[in-house]
């Protein structure tokens, strides 16, 4: 018999509520990231701000919210701090200015959003929705996308906004080394030892729904307008109720070719891997093998979660389905 059947029957007027397990998974980058490169106190603040973000995204779910906005409420904490590479903080282009890149999906409707190569959205994330959400479009991208975030009410500022000393000077160090030898060899290197930052999260919420989300700066030094696999839905940012939603970071171009995020997905999908196994398949294996570093955080629809990398660190907290709170950075902890 129906729970609304028998509140009838007996007379109780408030419903229980039937609440589904909720859980929540973040990332903050991945790269060479190790304990000999960051400061105790670094490393503490670091910490510090990626169990802050989780506990954002995870009180959403705990209110009964839903997994979309549990991602935009964790990613916006990160997007504002200078901590990582997305919204303030985010790296510089070559000609010294930032483009951003996000997307969102939810698992539910397969609905997904996402801006390209903007400069002037606060926060590309909530710009990512909006496009979900207001237009009927998947992907906008430069003067348009800002555009239609400026109509929709967004807030704007100046692309000074996303300046920070740290990320000006990766950019003349990367500058550098890319004008003094071979160009394209050099910028695969710095990529490779560049620490990445991008932001990302999944959630589940109590009615069963998986969203992820992605937002990034991209990479130091960039140019022509070039675009990674955050913004693309399947390679940066995948979620389906009926197998599980990825957050990908690393080095995108791969991440591209490698469709990560939906081939993770659909192993999980059509061979009925677990998560863990099809997230160590393509990025231990797939990945490893043709040079395309970073890491993934993976949620399936029960709320089990893998955060597999094959680089030495990775910003990485969640909160399980028993509550359990989790922190961690580097590849042996
Ligand atoms: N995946 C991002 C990009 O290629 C970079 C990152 O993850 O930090 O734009």
């Amino acid at each position: 018999m129906k729970i609304k059947t028998l509140a009838l029957l007996f007379g109780f007027s408030t419903l229980p509520v039937m609440a589904g397990d909720i859980a929540m998974v973040i990332h903050g980058g991945a790269g060479t990231i190790l304990k000999s490169k960051l400061t105790p106190e670094k490393e503490r603040e670091i910490r510090s701000k990626l169990e802050e973000s989780v506990k954002k995204g995870y009180a959403v779910l705990k209110n009964g919210g839903a997994s979309v906005d549990a991602v935009i409420a964790a990613i916006q904490n990160m997007e504002d701090s200078p901590l990582f590479n997305a919204g303030r903080g985010a790296v510089y282009t070559w000609d010294a200015v930032h483009e951003l890149d996000a997307s969102i999906m939810d698992g539910k409707t397969h609905n997904a959003g996402a801006v390209a190569g903007v400069s002037r959205i606060k926060s590309p994330i909530e710009a990512a929705r909006t496009v979900m959400d207001k237009s009927v479009h998947v992907m906008l991208s430069g003067k348009g996308a800002e555009q239609f975030a400026e109509n929709q009410g967004l807030e704007m500022v100046d692309n000074s906004y996303f300046d920070t000393e740290r990320r000006r000077k990766a950019l003349d160090k990367v500058k550098q080394a890319l004008i003094s030898e071979d160009h394209a060899m050099q910028f695969t290197q710095a990529m490779t030892d560049y620490k990445f930052g991008t932001v990302g999260a999944v959630a589940l919420d109590k009615e069963g729904n998986l969203a992820a989300g992605t937002s990034t700066g991209g990479m130091t030094a960039k140019r022509w307008g070039r675009i990674g696999d955050s913004p693309i839905i399947g390679a940066g940012t995948y979620a389906d109720n009926g197998s599980c939603a990825v957050s990908a970071t690393g080095h995108g171009e791969y991440f591209i070719r490698y469709h990560v995020a939906a081939d993770i997905c659909a192993r999980v999908k059509y061979q009925g891997k677990n998560i863990v196994d099809a997230g160590d398949e393509v990025l231990n294996k797939e990945l490893k093998q043709v040079g395309g570093d970073g890491g993934v955080i993976i949620m399936d629809s029960k709320g089990n979660i893998a955060t597999p990398f094959n680089t030495p660190g990775m910003y990485r907290a969640s909160v399980d389905t028993d509550g359990k709170v989790t922190v961690k950075i580097f590849n042996d902890e």
